[in-house]
């Protein structure tokens, strides 16, 4: 049973945490951002989507709609901070809307790698491995977000060890090339 101190800390970090989540107004920005606006009503009950101008198909507005997700479809003019932190979004219309926070979803850049060395890419993109991180192409080996894994700090770590075990075993059974510094570089 939690001691009467532990019990105040608790029950203040309880109310923090129903305070400043449930209170927050928070903003997801784009179409693309239909998932992290859903995400985010998890974290507050005033969430808006953004869309900027942009059409928001039906099946999105609903899912919004029935998670309490509003919308709002205006041009997006500027966003304007205070004490360096976000304080709010301003429309091309000139009317604005606090928000605490705004989440969008960041665009990823590949390398051209893969694709170089003739690795089997997805229509994201992604490369192409099996469960080991094997490429289409002979000793060549991908893992985390360059595959088409979720993308998690520790899922990354997991299939890059995963990889490392399966690139130990190749060499060990003298299944894959042995390259030496000077070859490599040749
Ligand atoms: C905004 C944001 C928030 C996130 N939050 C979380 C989170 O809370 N929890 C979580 O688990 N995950 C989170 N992630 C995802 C997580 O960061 C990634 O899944 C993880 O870092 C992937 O690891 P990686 O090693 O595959 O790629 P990266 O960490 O991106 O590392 C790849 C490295 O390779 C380098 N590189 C690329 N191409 C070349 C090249 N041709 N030659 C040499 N170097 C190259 C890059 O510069 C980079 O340093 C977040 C991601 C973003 C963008």
């Amino acid at each position: 049973m939690a001691r009467p101190d532990t019990r105040r800390w608790l029950i203040v970090a309880a109310l923090f945490v129903v305070t400043y989540c449930i209170s927050t107004p928070l903003a997801a920005y784009g179409v693309g951002a239909v998932g992290y606006a859903l995400l985010l009503t998890s974290l507050s009950d005033d969430v808006v989507l953004l869309t900027d101008g942009a059409e928001l198909g039906p099946s999105d507005a609903a899912l919004l709609g029935s998670a309490g997700v509003s919308v709002r479809d205006d041009a997006v003019a500027r966003l304007e901070s205070e004490a360096g932190k976000l304080a709010r979004v301003v429309f091309a219309d000139g009317s604005a809307d606090a928000r605490a926070g705004l989440f969008f979803v960041p665009s990823f850049v590949p390398s051209p790698l893969a694709a170089e060395l003739g690795c089997e890419l997805d229509e994201s993109g992604a490369i192409v491995t099996d469960a080991d991180g094997r490429t289409s192409v002979p000793s060549v080996f991908a893992a985390g977000d360059a595959t088409a894994d979720r993308r998690a700090v520790v899922l990354a770590a997991a299939a890059g060890s995963r990889a490392a075990y399966t690139i130990n075993a190749g060499f060990a059974r003298g299944l894959l090339p042995v390259a030496t510094l000077s070859q490599a570089s040749a």
